[in-house]
C-alpha cells in the first residue's frame, strides 16, 4: 500500500495543474479501490458550495455542474462530520440522495472523506460500488491517508490556478493573491526577483562571444576558492579535530581534480557560459556519486555540491555588481532573506513580497525596521512568470495585487491617506515622554540593525537603542568583516546615539539568518549551531568583533554589549572572559578602552529557569519574545503554517517573561523587553504591569506604545495582568487587551489579532 500511496502522491504532484491532479486522482482510487466510481467535490468560496470537480465513472458532462449545497447529500455530511463515512448502501441512508445530484445513480457502496488543510474543509473525496458492502477497513484506511497528504497539494494547485487566472487576465480587476501580514503599508511598484543566479540548478545558459576570457574568469575563481580553503584550513587548525581538517584538504583536492576542471573547460569551448558549463559539470558528478552503492561515497554528492555552490560565488560577482533593480522595486522570491533586502539600494526597495516565512521571520521583521510594506507565506506563487510585472503590496492585509485596477489603487490612496492622518495625530499626542499618568517613565528604546535606520530613530524620539541586530552588517557581503571595518561600523553607530545607551548585540547568526559565505547545512538550524553557541565555537570571529565594538566606544561610553541565545550560564561565563580578553588586549595596545555594561538577552526556556543565576553575572537581561515564544511553544517563527499557535500573548510566555523580571530585580538587575512584543500595544502594556525596565521596538511602534503608555496608569496595567494572567488561554487576553485598547481609544489600529 505505502509504495502505491507514494506513487499516487507523486504522480498528483508532478501534474501541470489543478484540473488535471484531480483527475489523476480520481482515476487513481478508482483503480486502487476497485471501485466503479469515484469523484472529487471541490468547496467553491464565492458559493460555498460542492462543485464536482473530478470524476472517473460517472457521466463526464457532469463535471463542473453538479452543485451541491454545503449540507446537502452524503458529501455535505461528509464535509459537516469532517470524518469518513463509510456505508454499505447509500440508497437507504436519510442523506443517500445520490441521483440526480451527484450524478451516481445506481450505486450502493459508498466511501466518502474529506480533503482537509489545516482544520479547513476544502472538498471530498467520494468512491462508490454497484454492489452493496462495507469498504474493507484497509481500504478505508488508504483513502484516509490518501486523502490527507493530498490535501495539501490540491490547496496549493487551487491556489495556483487563482494565481494563473489573474496572470492571464481572466480574474476580476480586484482579485488578489493572499498571504500573510509581514510589514505594514502598502507599496506599488515593478516586481524584480532575487538573484536568479544565487543557486546553481538555476543559472540559465548564456552564450558566449570570448571563450578565453570565460575559462579565465572560471580558473580564477577556482584559485580564490582553493586559496580560501586552504586558508580556512590552515586557520582552524588548532581548533579542529585531524577528521575535520582533513575535510578541508578533500574539498581543495576535488575543486582541482581533473575531471571537474576538464570538463567545465570542455564545455565553456563548447559554447556555453563559465556558470552553465559549471553547473552541468557539477550535475553530472553529482549523479555519478549518487548512483555509487558505497553510502561513504554518496554522501560525497553533497561535497560536490557544496563546492559547485562555492565557486558560484567568485563567478557571479561580476554580474550581481551590474545588477539593475527597477526604480520602485517590489522584491520577491521563493525565500527572501535578510541579504537579498539589503542588496537591493534603499531608494529603490519598495516592497517585499516572500513566499515562504511568516510574520517574525527575520525578513518581516527587517522590513518593518526599514517601513517597507511586506507580505509573506503565499501559498502559490508562479514566481518564473512575475519578472517586470506591475505590483501591488499590501502589508496591512497579507494581499498581493498584480496589475492593480484603478478603481484599487484608488480605494488604496485613500486609506493609505487615512492612516497617515492617524499615525500623526497619534504622533503629536506623543510628544512628550513615554510617561503613565500616575508618573512612571517607561525608556522606548529602537530595534535596528542598518546605518539608515539610526537617524529616523532619534528624530522619533528613540531612548536609546535596545536592539542592534549586528549580523545584518554581516550578511551581505563575502567574508567576515575586518576589525577595522567592523570598528567603523560600530562608531558611527554609537556616535550617532550618543550620549543615549546603543546595545550592540554580539553576531547572532543561524536559524533563518544565513551568511551567503559560510553556509550551515543543518537539519534543524533553528536548535542548531545559533547565535552564541556560534560565536563561541569560532573564538577567532568572536574577538574581532569584541575588540572592534570596545575599540568604537573609546571615549563615548554608551555601548551595552548583549551575548544573544543564552541557555545556560557557562556561555556568559565564557563570552565574558572572552569580552576580558579582548578589553585587556587593547589595554596593552595602549588604546583607551573602557569595560562596557553587558547583559543577557533571555530567548531560551532553559534561561527563564536560570534568571537568577544570569542576573548576577551581567548587568541587565533583555528578553527576546520573539525566539522565547517559538522555543517555549515549539512553534516555528518562520512557518506561515502556524502563525496562529505563534502566539506572544500565550499565557505560558507572559508567566516567563514576568518570572524573569521578578527574579532579576530580586538581584537588583533592571530588564528590558526587545522581541516584537514590546512593539505591540497590548503586549506593552502587560510589560508595564510587570515593570519592565524598557521596551525596545521597531521605529513604526513607537508612537502607539508611547500612547498606550501615557494612557494607562501602573495600577491599571497591573489589574490588566493580574486579569490576563489568571485566564488560561491566549484568545482570552486578545479579547481582554482588545477591550481595554478599544475602550481607552486606540481602535482597530491596534487589535492584537
Ligand atoms: C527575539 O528573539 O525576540 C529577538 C529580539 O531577537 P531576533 O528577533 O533577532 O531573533
Ligand atoms: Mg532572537
Amino acid at each position: 500500500m505505502l509504495i502505491t500511496l507514494r506513487r499516487i502522491v507523486q504522480e498528483v504532484q508532478t501534474a501541470s495543474n489543478l484540473d488535471e491532479a484531480l483527475a489523476i486522482m480520481v482515476r487513481r482510487v478508482k483503480e486502487v479501490l476497485l471501485a466503479d466510481a469515484c469523484a472529487v467535490y471541490l468547496l467553491e468560496e464565492e458559493s460555498r458550495q460542492y462543485v464536482l470537480m473530478a470524476a472517473d465513472g460517472l457521466n463526464p458532462s457532469l463535471i463542473g455542474q453538479v452543485r451541491l449545497d454545503r449540507s446537502e447529500g452524503l458529501v455535505g455530511w461528509v464535509g459537516e462530520c469532517q470524518e469518513l463515512i463509510n456505508l454499505k448502501n447509500a440508497a437507504v441512508h436519510p442523506r443517500g440522495r445520490s441521483p440526480p445530484e451527484t450524478g451516481a445513480a445506481g450505486y450502493h457502496a459508498f466511501l466518502g472523506v474529506p480533503l482537509i488543510d489545516y482544520r479547513q474543509t476544502l472538498g471530498v473525496l467520494v468512491a462508490w460500488r454497484r454492489a452493496e458492502g462495507l469498504f474493507d477497513p484497509e481500504e478505508a484506511a488508504f483513502i484516509v491517508t490518501l486523502a490527507a497528504r493530498l490535501a495539501k497539494v490540491i490547496h496549493d494547485a487551487a491556489a495556483m490556478k487563482k494565481v494563473t487566472r489573474l496572470l492571464d487576465g481572466e480574474a476580476p480587476g480586484s482579485a488578489f493573491i493572499q498571504g500573510i501580514q509581514g510589514a505594514p503599508g502598502v507599496a506599488i511598484g515593478t516586481i524584480a526577483l532575487l538573484d536568479p543566479l544565487a543557486d546553481l540548478a538555476s543559472i540559465p545558459d548564456r552564450p558566449v562571444r570570448d571563450g578565453a576570457a570565460e575559462e579565465a574568469a572560471f580558473k580564477a575563481a577556482v584559485a580564490t576558492v582553493q586559496e580560501e580553503l586552504r586558508a580556512s584550513g590552515e586557520r582552524l587548525a588548532a581548533d579542529l579535530p585531524s577528521e575535520a581538517r582533513a575535510l578541508f584538504d578533500v574539498y581543495v583536492m576535488l575543486l582541482g581534480s581533473h575531471s571537474l576542471m576538464a570538463d567545465t573547460l570542455e564545455r565553456i569551448r563548447a559554447g556555453n557560459s563559465a556558470p552553465g558549463a559549471w553547473r552541468d559539470t557539477i550535475a553530472e558528478h553529482a549523479r555519478a556519486f549518487e548512483r555509487m552503492e558505497d553510502p561513504y561515497l554518496r554522501a560525497r554528492v553533497e561535497d560536490i555540491r557544496d563546492i559547485g555552490r562555492r565557486v558560484l560565488i567568485p563567478l557571479q560577482a561580476e554580474v550581481k555588481a551590474s545588477r539593475q533593480y527597477p526604480e520602485r522595486c517590489i522584491l520577491v522570491g521563493e525565500a527572501v532573506g535578510i541579504t537579498e533586502i539589503v542588496a537591493v539600494p534603499g531608494d529603490r526597495l519598495a516592497g517585499v513580497v516572500s513566499q515562504h516565512g511568516s510574520a517574525l521571520s527575520h525578513a518581516a521583521v527587517l522590513a518593518r525596521a526599514l517601513g517597507i510594506p511586506a507580505v509573506v507565506g503565499l501559498a502559490a506563487l508562479p514566481i518564473g512568470r512575475l519578472a517586470g510585472r506591475e505590483a501591488m503590496v499590501d502589508g496591512d492585509q497579507g494581499r498581493v495585487y498584480l496589475h492593480p485596477s484603478p478603481a484599487v489603487v484608488a480605494a488604496y490612496q485613500l486609506r493609505a491617506s487615512e492612516t497617515d492622518a492617524l499615525s500623526a495625530r497619534l504622533e503629536a499626542l506623543c510628544a512628550g515622554p513615554a510617561e503613565t499618568p500616575d508618573g512612571v517613565r517607561v525608556p522606548l528604546q529602537v530595534n535596528a540593525g542598518l546605518i539608515a535606520e539610526l537617524a529616523p530613530a532619534l528624530a522619533h524620539g528613540g531612548e536609546g537603542i535596545g536592539l542592534f541586530r549586528t549580523e545584518f552588517a554581516f550578511m551581505a557581503r563575502e567574508t567576515f568583516p575586518a576589525e577595522d571595518e567592523q570598528y567603523l561600523f560600530y562608531r558611527t553607530v554609537l556616535e550617532s546615539f550618543a550620549p543615549k545607551p546603543v546595545t550592540l548585540r554580539t553576531l547572532d547568526v543561524g536559524g533563518d539568518k544565513i551568511l551567503p559565505y559560510y553556509p550551515m547545512e543543518e537539519d534543524n538550524p533553528c536548535l542548531g549551531c545559533r547565535g552564541i553557541r556560534f560565536t563561541l565555537d569560532h573564538p577567532e570571529i568572536f574577538l574581532i568583533q569584541l575588540r572592534a565594538m570596545l575599540r568604537a566606544d573609546a571615549g563615548l561610553h554608551n555601548l551595552q554589549v548583549l551575548f544573544p541565545m543564552i541557555g545556560r550560564v557557562d556561555e556568559v561565563d565564557e563570552s565574558l572572559g572572552l569580552l576580558t580578553r579582548a578589553y585587556r588586549e587593547l589595554v596593552a595596545e595602549g588604546q583607551a578602552v573602557a569595560k562596557p555594561r553587558v547583559g543577557a538577552m533571555i530567548e531560551v526556556p532553559s534561561a527563564v529557569y536560570l534568571a537568577t543565576a544570569l542576573a548576577k553575572r551581567v548587568d541587565f537581561l533583555s528578553v527576546g519574545t520573539n525566539d522565547l515564544t517559538q522555543y517555549l511553544l515549539a512553534v516555528d517563527r518562520n512557518n506561515a503554517a502556524v502563525t496562529t499557535p505563534y502566539d506572544s500573548l500565550h499565557p505560558a510566555v507572559l508567566h516567563a517573561v514576568r518570572h524573569v523580571i521578578e527574579e532579576a530585580h530580586r538581584q537588583g538587575k533592571p530588564v528590558g523587553v526587545c522581541g516584537e512584543l514590546a512593539g505591540d500595544p497590548a503586549g506593552a502594556l502587560l510589560l508595564l504591569g510587570m515593570g519592565a525596565d524598557a521596551l525596545s521596538m521597531n521605529l513604526t511602534s513607537l508612537a502607539r506604545v508611547k500612547w498606550t503608555i501615557r494612557r494607562f496608569t501602573t495600577h491599571q496595567a497591573r489589574a490588566l495582568l493580574e486579569e490576563a494572567l489568571a485566564l488560561e488561554d491566549g484568545f482570552a487576553i486578545h479579547r481582554l487587551l482588545d477591550g481595554a485598547l478599544e475602550e481607552a481609544g486606540l481602535g482597530r489600529l491596534v487589535l492584537t489579532r
